[in-house]
């Protein structure tokens, strides 16, 4: 019996795209010898996406629809996929044809040559706008410095991960996710796929400069606890040089009449009783953050390891 495996394709507003996507995928499918299942998850779409699916479920029995009640989302939509597909090895891709479907055969001879999470990298894309190009830039720069996880730059959705990884995968239990992100923080073998990203087929990308930078952040407070201990360093640094220069001014003008302690005046000093305050209070206020740091990392529950083989 050969192998199954999931195509899983979220669709938001893309009744234009997908007929033409299924006519790509039906000339490469049948080039290899597996089984599959394509999962379209409509994630709300506004506009026919539906109808055109059922449609081409007439004359495909391998498509599968799992239709949303409303918008939620790429990254959940993906999950959602993950969640439900029996493959033995799932792909995740656009349904914009901007993932190219003709390296579905690449993916998968890299899984079968053993690594268990293939990554789609998009290639330099200067077509791209100069926003998006920068802002991903500086994403990748600073989430690459605060975070644990190692997430490789211009790596995209269009991945595969196998069966052992999507099992592991559908333990997480957060809400406000970055799917990729989570694959990432998973681990297991992983070998890359390079792709030059189309055009994209008909229609319009759905995420906007302003969803973007929303995902950004989540994914910066889901990844790393640096911007909620943030505070608590500032207080810090302000305590230890703030509090020992007062303490000099202090001494040096009432006690030691040092003449430069001497010449800072009142309002001067008032001032740095001030700071000091606010950097003690700004500590304590990363104090609590440690509490709330342990508390996200218990609510969140994510599993406490991952095993790659049971040997
Ligand atoms: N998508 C989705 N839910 C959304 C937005 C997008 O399922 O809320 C799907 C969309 O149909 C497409 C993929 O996610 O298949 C990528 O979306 P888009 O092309 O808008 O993003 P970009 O190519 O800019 O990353
Ligand atoms: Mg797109």
């Amino acid at each position: 019996m050969s192998k199954l495996i999931s195509l899983i394709i979220p669709v938001y507003n893309e009744s234009k795209s997908l007929a033409a996507l299924h006519k790509a995928l039906s000339l490469v499918l049948p080039t290899l010898a597996y089984d599959f299942e394509i999962i379209f998850v409509n994630d709300g779409s506004r506009d026919d996406s539906v109808a055109e699916i059922v449609k081409l479920q007439n004359f495909d029995n391998r498509i599968k629809l799992l239709d949303f009640s409303r918008n939620f989302g790429k990254e959940i939509a993906l999950t959602a996929g993950l969640n439900n597909c029996v493959g033995d090895a799932a792909i995740m891709l656009d349904a914009d044809l901007q993932h190219p479907v003709e390296l579905i055969p690449e993916f998968i001879a890299k899984w079968e040559a053993g690594a268990q999470v293939v990554v789609g990298v998009r290639a330099k894309n200067s077509k791209e706008g100069i926003i998006k190009r920068f802002g991903s830039k500086i994403f990748y720069g600073i989430i690459s410095k605060i975070s644990d996880t190692k997430i490789t730059p211009n790596a995209t959705d269009f991945r595969l991960v196998d069966r052992v990884v999507i099992d592991e995968f559908n333990r997480f239990t957060e809400h406000s996710r970055m799917t990729r992100a989570l694959i990432d923080w998973l681990g297991f073998e992983r070998d890359t796929v390079v792709f030059q990203a189309a055009p994209r087929f008909a229609g319009e990308a759905s995420y906007s400069v302003c969803k973007l930078i929303k995902l950004a952040l989540s994914s910066f407070i889901s990844l790393s606890l640096l911007p909620l201990k943030l505070a608590g360093y500032l207080g810090l640094f302000i305590i230890f040089t703030v509090g020992p220069f007062g303490l000099y001014v202090l001494l040096g003008k009432y006690f030691f009449h040092w003449p430069f302690a001497s010449s800072f005046s009142g309002p001067a000093q008032l001032a740095f009783l001030l700071l000091f305050m606010v950097g003690i209070i700004l500590s304590a206020l990363g104090l609590i953050s440690l509490y709330v740091a342990s508390i996200h990392g218990e609510v969140i529950g994510r599993p406490l390891y991952v095993v790659k083989k049971n040997k």
